[in-house]
Order: C-alpha cells, then structure tokens, then sequence
C-alpha cells in the first residue's frame, strides 16, 4: 500500500530547478548558458546540455567513430578499442568525476561525446596527412574539424545547419584545438580557462587512452607483460593487486590491473582537485575562469608514473612497427585518394561533387574526414583497383 502512494505523489522533476540543488558553485548551469546559435524552444524535460547529448549521440559523425582507428586500424580485431569505445569510456570515467566534483553532468557528457567527432580515419597519422594536403588551404586539424561537423556538415534538422549544440560545448571543442590562430575559434577565445566540466574530459581522456592503449598493446601482441616490469605505474599497481588478489586466475591479471590502474588515477584526481579548489578558494564560474591556469589534474606522485607509462606507450607501442605500418598505409590511401579527387572532382559523389564547385580542396578534405578505416580502403579500391567494383 505504501509503496502505491508514493507512486501517486511522486512529481516529475523539474530539472532546471533542481540543478542548484546538486550542483556546486563552481558547476556551469544550464541558466547561465549562452545557448544556441540558432535560437530554439526550451524542451518540455530535457535540459538544454541532455538535448546536446542526444543531438551527438544520433549523429552520423559519432556512428562512425565505431570504425576509425584509436590506435589499431578497426580490423585488427573485434575487441580493441576503436574510436566509439574510447569515446565512451571517456564519457564514462567524465560523469564519475563531474557526479563527485558537484559539476553539471549532462554537460561533461556532452562534451566528452563530443571530443573525438572530428576525427578522420586512421588516427593521427590521418590526420598529419589530412594537414599536410590541406597545407595552403587552411591545414587540417581534428577539434576544428568536430566544430565544422557539429556546425556545418551534418544536416538532420530542417530548421538550421549542424547540429546547433549550446555555446559551451562548442567552446569546449574549440578550445581543445592545436590552432591557436585559427579563425574559427576566435569567437571562443574571449571567456577564459576552460569550463571546469571541460577541463575534467581533457584530464579523463588522457586517463583513459593511457590505460586501454596497454591494454590493447597486450591483446594485440604489440608488447608482453614481461616488458611492462619497467614501467613503476603497472609495477605498484600489480603488485597491489596481487596482494589484495592473491587466488587471481591468470587471466584475471591483465583486466584487475587495467581496472585497479583507473581507479587509482581517478581517486587520485578527484582528491588532488578538490584540494585545489579549496586551496585556490574557487567558489564561482568566473573563479574557474579568471584563474591562470587548469584546476583538474593529478597530484604530482601520478603525474609522474603517469609520464613513465606515456614514455613506454611512445617508445614501445605508437612506434611498434605494426602500427607504423599501418599509419603509413593509411597516410598514404588518404593523399592519394586527396589528390585524385582534387585531380577529377567527377569522381566525387553528387552531393559532394556539387559542393566542390564552390571550394574543392575543403570538399574533398570534408568527404575524406568523414570516411571510416574501412570505407576510406574500400574506396581506394574501387578508384585505383583495375577489377575493383565501382
Ligand atoms: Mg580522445
């Protein structure tokens, strides 16, 4: 009986309202927002960073992250990370921190989903050969392509272009961006340090990519365990879990590590910037970004195992010749795909074939950003294989 009473009284909430409830001082809210480009109707129950959420979620751009390459071009095998799952992990490990941190949540969300959209296929020599072809025209670089994508190129809603996503996720994107000097992020350039709910996706993401690339570098067979005695972080970590863990089965070893490995680190964030809220006495938005500097990061003990770990990722798996070859490989599928489009814009699909009369060279580098690993090598196929279907 009482349980039925509750349901009868219970008042579906008013997010908007409730948000100064949960939310620290320091947290962005959703009525302080700039909003949108293009203005829109409030949503009778989603709250305008829920609705970016969703927006990204149901783009074609973040479908597609499921076959680019995180580190391994997507065929490698079925469980490495792609884009997609990385993604997602970030999203995971983000709200984890926004959710202790009293930051907005749906915000961080959104930004995280966002963070990787632009992209193009076969990570980052993908995108070295993308800017190296685009060197006259403006260069090539993937926060600036994920604000073209989010702004411009996808087209599912009739009343604007893009996907009119709020003006802090747009800041947060563009404020990731290499290109200081580029035009389009002029606009963003204006507010200050970046959004604490920003700053915690950068710090995630790092965690994350650190993590799962020695990971998949052992499931792939790019290193063995053996060689990661020499790395202090996964030393401490796995002697902790073994201790904690003393009937593991062998091959619970690698997952607990990996797991034990993002645990600490995110303890340790979480502890480290809180202490620097309270030390800086950040008690606002225009705290946040009037201060010199970042607020979210690790203590200075992870730090440094955390660089240890960055310099055997560089030295024994982003320089492992597999993955060399397959960057080389794919660097060289997206130049000459670029300058065969440039070279016969015919060869284009219509859509694109229409937009390239207008500027060729940022069609042709749009249409090759958007490609998977795999539709980029098919395509190549099918333009430079005599018996290739077309
Ligand atoms: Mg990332």
């Amino acid at each position: 009986m009482a349980k039925k009473k509750e349901i009868a009284n219970f008042a579906a909430p008013n997010w908007l309202e409730r948000e100064d409830d949960w939310l620290a001082p320091y947290a962005m809210r959703t009525k302080h927002s700039r909003g949108r480009r293009h203005a829109e109707e409030p949503h009778a129950y989603r709250t305008l960073y829920q609705r970016d959420r969703d927006r990204i979620v149901h783009s074609t751009a973040f479908r597609r992250l499921m076959y680019k390459t995180q580190v391994l071009v997507t065929q490698t095998n079925d469980h490495h990370r792609t884009r997609l799952t990385h993604t997602l992990e970030v999203a995971q490990i983000s709200r984890t921190i926004a959710r202790q941190l009293g930051l907005n949540e749906d915000l961080t969300e959104a930004i995280a989903l966002a963070h990787d959209l632009g992209h193009p296929p076969f990570g980052h020599a993908g995108e070295t050969a993308l800017d190296q072809c685009m060197h006259d025209q403006g260069g090539f670089e993937h926060n600036l392509h994920g604000l073209r994508i989010v702004d411009l190129l996808e087209y599912r809603y009739a009343d604007f272009p893009g996907l009119n996503l709020s003006w802090e996720v747009l800041e947060a994107m563009a404020l990731r961006g290499k290109k200081a000097d580029a035009p389009e992020i002029r606009e963003f350039q204006g507010a200050g340090q970046p959004l604490l709910e920003s700053q915690v996706v950068d710090a995630a993401d790092s965690l994350a990519y650190n993590t799962h690339d020695i990971d998949d570098a052992l499931g792939a067979g790019l290193i063995v365990l053996d060689e990661l005695q020499e790395v202090d972080f996964w030393l401490r970590t796995s002697e902790q879990v073994r201790r904690h863990h003393p009937q593991m089965k062998p091959e619970q070893f690698q997952p607990t590590v990996v797991r034990a490995l993002i645990n600490w680190q995110v303890s340790d964030l979480l502890e480290h910037t809180q202490a620097c809220l309270r030390r800086e006495q950040i008690h606002s938005v225009e705290n946040v970004r009037s201060f010199s500097r970042s607020l979210v990061g690790p203590g200075p003990e992870v730090q440094d195992l955390k660089s240890g770990l960055e310099e055997f990722l560089h030295q024994k798996v982003y320089h492992h010749y597999r993955v060399i070859r397959m960057a080389v490989k794919g660097a060289r599928i997206l130049r000459l795909l670029f300058e065969e489009f440039c070279r016969t814009p015919e060869l284009l699909p219509t859509r694109y074939a229409r937009k390239s009369k207008e500027n060729l060279h940022r069609t042709v580098c749009d249409y090759l950003a958007g490609m998977t690993d795999r539709y980029a090598q098919d395509e190549y196929l099918r333009l430079f294989q005599p018996y290739a279907n077309i």
